[in-house]
């Protein structure tokens, strides 16, 4: 299901108001067509290699070869997971199979 292929970009974190570290993972899948918290995603992160991979489920059922993003990860685990597309407005998705991201706002 996954492969080795390097990572898009660090995980964002945050401290939430009551000091938990919260990890923010993008809001819409890699190919930037669905919103991961209407079609679902499943998160796997592998300590040995230090990333998470997070994979959207509508791209995952169309075994289409970028569904799913590839985050490095730092410091100790967070206690929450947000989704949250604002802190990754910069960057640019390394795409297995390159193409042109649907319009839309915040990319
Ligand atoms: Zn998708």
């Amino acid at each position: 299901m996954y492969d080795n292929r390097p990572p898009d970009m660090a995980v964002r974190y945050r401290v939430s108001n009551v000091g938990e570290r919260v990890a923010i993972l993008p809001a819409t899948c890699k190919t930037g067509a669905h919103s991961l918290a209407r079609v679902g995603y499943r998160a796997q992160a592998s300590e040995r290699d230090g990333v998470v991979r997070v994979s959207c489920n509508a791209c995952n059922e169309n075994v289409d070869v970028d569904h799913f993003w590839a985050l490095t990860l730092a410091g100790s685990p967070p206690a929450r997971v947000e989704l949250d597309d604002t802190p990754y407005a910069d960057v640019l998705p390394v795409m297995v199979e390159p193409r042109d991201r649907p319009a839309r706002q915040g990319w």
